[in-house]
């Protein structure tokens, strides 16, 4: 049978991300962006393997058009052999532990998770609507975020409020970037030549959002995000834990509403926050090299406080196989790996630096010091595992 291909697709409100991977390659056959759906500037940029990069004007187009637009260019990358299209979705709830085909029956308890994920979910479900009527004919499978983290205990799961609230209303910790912590955490086993069903893995997923996660024996057992993304580490502009009294102090100190409180922890703190400068950490390593000093406290307080969510998790772990590194900033950033690690001196973790500065770019590698705890860069393909995911549906 020769090698099949599947269309991932991650629909935002005004965007869509596309992927166009074939099982028999690493790297995606097609890939691209269309934004600003639905507005007189949407737009498509897309790659064509490694080197072609294009862009056009798509002046009012929403994300059915695009879909249109793209179908000819996906079919002419595979050879119009298109086998099924596998969708991001954000919140599964509790219905999934997995990932499934869409149904009507599906998209309807997607449709019921919307409270919870109340700007992704409509969007995802946009997506799926839009897919289903361009590619009647192909299968459409689902991946959530949130399922690798359905086998967290609940001692893992529960926060420490009053049992109604998870009864009726969901209150409880989920966790994201579950496809993420899912593919780098098989990719070390394999790299280290271990089971994954007998190994246990500290992963750092560091990008724009950022997480840790407690692997063991390929599940999930504890995580940093909760019942949103907001909760656990310092990100681009999320702020990660605070005070959960902080909403109340503002409300009475300076008269603000819920919305702008949402609003400084989402949007305006992490990174952005501190340094007043940038939540991205290229600008931060850049100006902390010009002793700029809010850019310096900035990297400080984001590697001490995911180095305190990774002995967190360690809670979680009967044995530890190696600290894992993903996401932008984990396969990026030497500076950020060599302090995290800086503050975890009780685990005898220890980087050889020389094996950190070569592994950039999308370079997978061992960055530990020989006799230590194996320390591991992995870059993370979400497209990857949610094709890997399609096509096991499809078997
Ligand atoms: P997203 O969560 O949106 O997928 P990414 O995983 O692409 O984000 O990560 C984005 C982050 O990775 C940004 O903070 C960016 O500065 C950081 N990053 C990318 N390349 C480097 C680099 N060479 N050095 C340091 N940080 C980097």
């Amino acid at each position: 049978m020769s090698a099949r291909n599947v269309l991932v697709i991650n629909c935002g409100s005004s965007s869509l991300k596309f992927s166009l991977q074939c099982e028999a390659h690493s790297r995606a056959l097609l890939s691209g962006l269309g934004e600003r759906l639905g507005s007189a500037e949407a737009s498509l940029r897309w790659w064509r393997g490694e080197a072609i990069r294009q862009q056009r004007a798509l002046p009012g187009a929403d994300h059915g058009a695009l879909l249109r637009q793209l179908l000819p260019m996906v079919n002419e990358a595979c050879g119009g052999r298109l086998h099924g299209v596998g969708h991001r979705v954000v919140h599964g709830g509790e219905q999934f532990t997995q990932s499934c085909r869409i149904d009507a029956e599906v998209i309807t308890a997607i449709r019921a998770t919307v409270p919870l994920a109340p700007l992704h979910n409509p969007a995802n479900l946009l997506g799926i609507e839009t897919a289903l009527q361009v590619y009647p004919d192909l299968p459409h499978i689902a991946v959530f975020d949130t399922a690798f983290h359905q086998s967290l205990p609940e001692h893992a799961f529960r926060y420490a409020l009053p049992d109604q609230l998870y009864r009726e209303q969901g209150v409880r910790r989920y966790g994201f970037h579950g496809t993420s912590h899912r593919y780098v955490s098989r990719r070390a086993a394999q790299l280290c030549n271990l089971a994954v069903g007998d190994s246990c893995w500290l992963v750092a997923h560091l990008g724009n959002g950022s997480s840790t996660c407690a692997v063991v024996d390929g599940q999930s057992r504890d995580t940093s995000m909760g019942l949103t993304p907001l909760e656990g580490v310092v990100m681009g502009t999320r702020s990660g834990d605070v005070d959960p009294n902080l909403h109340g102090h503002l409300a009475r100190a300076l008269g603000w509403s819920l919305e702008d409180v949402e609003r400084l922890l989402n949007h305006q703190s992490g990174l952005l926050g501190l340094s007043g400068l940038s939540n991205d950490m290229r600008t931060l390593e850049q100006a902390r090299g010009e002793g700029h000093r809010a850019a310096t406290l900035a990297i400080e307080v984001f590697c001490y406080r995911l180095a305190k969510s990774l002995a967190a998790m360690s809670c979680a772990l009967p044995r530890l196989d190696g600290l894992v590194f993903t996401g932008g900033i984990g396969e990026n950033s030497v500076l950020v790996r060599a302090r995290t690690v800086a503050w975890l001196p009780l685990f005898g973790l220890a980087i050889d630096p020389q094996a950190n500065a070569l592994c950039v770019g999308g370079v997978t590698g061992a960055i530990h010091r020989p006799g230590t705890p194996r320390i591991l860069v992995v870059p993370t393909n979400e497209e990857k595992q949610i094709a890997l995911d399609t096509l096991a549906l499809l078997d």
